[in-house]
């Protein structure tokens, strides 16, 4: 039988397990998604954005609309650089 002091005392959220973060909540996985009314068509989603391409006319095509943490950074930098203010995360 366990007693309360052979519990751990870290919390699954302090050891940065990411599985395990997940699975609570504490971190969510954003999408990528692109207002195609005020998109201009610039491209610069498509060249900071592995998941985007652009088709015929310039305008993006996302292919991968999934950011996990690892991709945050870059594609923060993308919606703030997005010269429409036509990307976003969701
Ligand atoms: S950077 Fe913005 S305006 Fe340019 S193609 Fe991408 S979403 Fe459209």
């Amino acid at each position: 039988m366990s007693t309360p002091t052979d519990r751990p005392t870290e919390r699954p959220a302090d050891r940065g397990d990411d599985h395990t973060r997940r699975r609570l909540g504490l971190v969510r996985e954003r999408r990528l998604a692109v207002d195609r009314v005020a998109c201009s068509g610039h491209g610069v989603c498509a060249q900071l954005l592995a998941g985007v391409t652009l088709d015929e006319w310039g305008y993006p095509v996302v292919a991968d609309d999934r950011v996990g943490e690892d991709g945050r950074a870059v594609a923060d930098t993308a919606v703030r650089l997005c010269p429409a203010r036509a990307l976003y995360l969701r």
